[in-house]
């Protein structure tokens, strides 16, 4: 449960929150509670001041003279003024109940103002600010008595207590709001990394089509996009894996079948003649000259998805090109095709020579096959800083519709004649993949007046001068 993001951040949120409050609730009160007590304690010695004043003059202190000079001092709105003689007898109370005159009144304050030093004090009580100050009246620096006020101040109080309660109601609507939007906002936080969770599951479980649905453009939401494309690549990966899977054992399905169905015909068949049976074995050897042919180009393909690039040379492209043509002719001769071929001299491409001759080979062999028995013509050029490679025949051409997928693996115009042509369908995908990964293209065109025109295009190598 600790370990939820949900719970930390809403952790996190409440302590933020209860910090904010605790110091709202507190800081200002004490300050405010402090500066009441500074400015109380001034005002009650000034008054007490004052009062000293108007009593100083008198060489002793009795009840008439000290209630003559008091009754000159203004109204101070104290609660309690006490003139005390050297003893601490009570000499002058402004409280009428009670009244302490002819009494000792030792209060603390009272017995350090008649051992002659002032006091003063301010406390907060049960709703109230009682604040005391004393001070000792002297004659001819004689102590012969001390004045002692009290205020008992309940309005500062009220007002101290009404920011209290303000505070208050402030904080639980602080906290509430406070509360609720962190609330709110670690949901739609966890909201989306729990759908974004639930997608990755999904894709991990083998649900590639699974999509995470996450609005917004926040992080999160970027995030989701990002595992989306990945889970795109995903699919596209998979789906092909899979074709490629079901089309290879498709391919190699049928001249096993074929040899199977052969070789069971001539163990059934008694007295089989033995012309047929010649046909018979000839035909399982050319079915199973197929099979070691697509599984050729299948590991050449698995090669070359491995992602292990062989390291590039320089190759010198004609020389290949006139190997190629020498292995080609005998080909060319059977099938009454003309091939020729034009070239230029210093064409250099950064690959490995094998490359080099099976891209040339597969196209070349493909023109042958499928030119029917019209003209093949070869050419080789440096143009652009760019070397290309045309192999063009007069044959029937690709439909339009079938251009853009003929170098998919196992792909075929007619399936029929290319079997009969013994094509494995994998010949033009090996080309593209050789050719791309050097940074060249290849592309199938139709010629106009009939024929199909491959083109090659690798870039140049340094060093081959441009002719
Ligand atoms: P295959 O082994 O069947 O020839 P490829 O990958 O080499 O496989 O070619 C794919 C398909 O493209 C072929 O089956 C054929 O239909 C078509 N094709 C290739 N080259 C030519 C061409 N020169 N003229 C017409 N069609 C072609």
């Amino acid at each position: 449960m600790w370990n939820s993001l949900r719970v930390k951040f809403g952790l996190s949120y409440l302590s933020i929150i209860a910090a904010v409050l605790v110091l709202l609730n507190t800081y200002p009160l004490v300050v405010s509670e402090d500066m009441v007590f500074r400015s109380k304690v001034t005002t009650m010695q000034n008054s007490v001041s004052v009062m000293v004043y108007s009593l100083s003059g008198l060489d002793e202190l009795n009840e008439e003279n000290v209630a003559a000079a008091m009754a000159v001092v203004e109204e101070t709105g104290l609660s309690r003024i006490l003139v005390t003689d050297s003893d601490g007898k009570a000499l002058y109370d402004t409280r009428e109940t009670g009244s302490a005159v002819g009494n000792y009144v030792l209060y603390s304050e009272i017995v350090q103002a008649l051992r002659g030093s002032d006091a003063a004090s301010c406390v907060y009580r049960n709703g109230a600010f009682r604040s005391r100050a004393s001070s000792p009246v002297l004659y001819q620096n004689q102590i012969i008595g001390a004045v002692y006020a009290y205020e008992y101040d309940v309005e500062q109080a009220a007002l101290l207590e009404g920011l209290q309660s303000n505070l208050k109601r402030i904080s639980l609507v602080v906290g509430a709001g406070a509360l609720l939007l962190s609330l709110l906002l670690s949901m739609a936080l966890t909201e989306k990394i729990s759908r974004l969770m639930t997608a990755i599951r999904q894709v991990r479980e083998g649900a590639y089509g699974h999509r995470a649905q996450i609005r917004g453009g926040d992080e999160i939401a970027q995030i989701g996009d990002a595992f989306n494309s990945l889970a795109d690549r995903l699919q596209t990966t998979e789906d092909a894996r899979r074709r490629f899977v079901s089309d290879a054992s498709h391919e190699l399905k049928t001249p096993l079948a074929a040899i199977r169905l052969l070789s069971d015909s001539i163990l059934q068949t008694e007295n089989m003649d033995q012309e047929t049976t010649r046909e018979f074995v000839t035909d399982i050897g050319r079915e199973a000259e197929r099979l070691s042919r697509i599984t050729e180009d299948l590991l050449q393909l698995t090669k070359l998805d491995s992602g292990i690039i062989p390291p590039a040379a320089v190759v010198d492209v004609l020389p290949v090109l006139e190997q190629v043509m020498r292995m080609m002719s005998l080909m060319a001769q059977e099938n009454g095709v003309e091939l020729t071929f034009s070239a230029q001299d210093g064409c250099r491409v950064k690959a490995t020579r094998d490359e080099v001759y099976q891209v040339i080979s597969n196209l070349t062999d493909n023109a042958l096959k499928y030119s029917a028995g019209g003209p093949v013509q070869i050419s080789l050029r440096k143009l652009h800083g760019q070397v290309a490679l045309s192999v063009a025949d007069r044959g029937p051409g690709i439909p339009e519709a079938d251009l853009p997928r003929i170098f998919e693996r196992f792909y075929r115009v007619e399936k029929a004649r290319s079997r009969a042509a013994g094509g494995t369908g994998l010949g033009l995908s090996i080309v593209s993949d050789m050719v791309r990964r050097r940074g060249g293209t290849v592309e199938a065109s139709n010629r106009s007046g009939g024929g199909a025109v491959f083109t090659v295009r690798w870039p140049a190598a340094e060093g081959g001068e441009e002719l």
